[in-house]
């Protein structure tokens, strides 16, 4: 187990200054939920299908949508159907939300990490190739912030193995890699609608998968091994072949989601429109390096803005004088026991102390990336 460096300052309010994160609600989610409130669904019902034929039509999705209750489920799922089992072995990224790795450990498999890229803080290709090997049953990715991994090389190593891919973009909605919308490259992609993603539902997920035979066994997982069609349909032959889980979003969920959609595109772009003065404005600095490769086959998804800084504390106690809040989000996860993890990962212990997420969220303007853009120009 490594121990990062502990080092979060206390959460600052919305009223103090810029935040880091800030949900995005919709403008009809109130109205919305109001339907769905005096209508007879609030559970799993209609909103739910809906939901995931708008999403599946608006992000192009070329395989089966199943909305679930978080980012986790999905995941969950994404391994059960990808018939990962106890002690099998699967890689992992280092450097993600513990989301990511811990629906592994509800199946007894073994994760096994892969060391960052430090100019993506995606998975490094390099060490992904050093690890795959025979025992490898599936690679999961993660694509940081909402940038890309480089899916050519990743896929190119799964064909070699005969394994599955699956990725989690639960930082990536909207994000696309050689002209394709993400959830279309790999067997396997999950989303999370979680409260301070670019969509939410309050909580909530999505799990797609491009072999649409999985499908039913997928709905059954999602709610107690039970098929519900053919249950509500009077057919159902009252037998349980299957563990289930109770991973079904709720109508409730979904009417905040659907309000989402409506306005995901211009959401989106203005996501996009923030991500893009920070570049222009810190692309010169030379005591900042901004984490992106920019390469032409990746589209942002612009969830996160994050830097490389020396001194990562004093440029956040900088920062918190002039009310801005920055901050970590994600660590590590062998720095968690649970993982029991003892491997050296030299690229992460490189950036371990300098990376620094920088607020990106629909409460702020541009004027507010000037302002941030400018106290970090003068140092720390
Ligand atoms: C948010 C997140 C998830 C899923 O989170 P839920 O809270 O379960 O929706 C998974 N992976 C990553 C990288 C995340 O940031």
């Amino acid at each position: 187990m490594t121990k990062s460096p502990k080092n979060d300052l206390p959460m600052m309010s919305a009223e103090e200054g810029i935040v880091l994160f800030h949900p995005h609600m919709p403008k009809k989610a109130k109205e919305y939920v109001c339907d769905t409130l005096d209508s007879r669904w609030i559970g799993q019902g209609p909103k739910v299908d809906l939901f995931e034929a708008r999403f599946r039509l608006q992000f192009s999705q070329p395989g089966s949508c199943l909305a679930v209750g978080s980012g986790t489920d999905a995941l969950h799922l994404a391994y059960l159907l990808a018939g990962i089992k106890a002690g099998d072995e699967v890689l992992v990224p280092l450097f993600t939300c513990t989301a990511t790795t811990i629906p592994l450990l509800y199946i007894g498999a073994k994760p096994k990490f892969i060391d960052v890229n430090p100019a993506t803080l995606n998975i490094s290709i390099e060490d992904l190739k050093r690890k795959v090997s025979d025992r490898t049953k599936a690679i999961v990715c993660v694509h940081y912030g909402g940038l890309p991994c480089d899916m050519a090389e990743i896929r190119l190593l799964a064909d070699k193995f005969g394994i599955p891919v699956i990725e989690d973009a639960a930082h990536a909605l909207g994000a696309a890699y050689d002209g394709k919308p993400i959830g279309a490259h790999s067997e396997f992609t999950i989303y999370s609608f979680q409260a301070i993603k670019h969509l939410t539902t309050g909580d909530g997920g999505l799990l797609t998968f491009l072999d649409d035979g999985l499908a039913p066994l997928a709905r059954r997982l999602r709610w107690f091994g039970i098929d519900r069609t053919n249950k509500q349909k009077g057919i159902w032959e009252n037998d349980i072949t299957d563990i289930g889980y109770k991973y079904q979003m709720t109508d409730i969920g979904a009417a905040i989601g659907l309000a989402g959609l409506e306005e995901f595109a211009e959401t989106l772009a203005y996501r996009r429109s923030l991500y893009r003065r920070y570049v222009k404005n810190l692309s010169d600095v030379p005591h900042v390096a901004i984490v992106d490769d920019f390469d032409p086959r990746k589209e942002h998804a612009a969830w996160l803005f994050t830097i490389l800084v020396d001194r990562r504390m004093d440029c956040q106690l900088k920062l918190r004088s002039r009310k801005i809040e920055s901050g970590q989000t994600h660590y590590r996860n062998d720095r968690y026991s649970v993982f029991g993890s003892t491997e050296i990962f030299p690229a992460m212990d490189s950036i371990d102390d300098k990376y620094l997420i920088l607020p990106l969220h629909t409460k702020m303007t541009l004027a507010d990336v000037d302002y941030i853009c400018e106290v970090l120009k003068e140092g720390w």
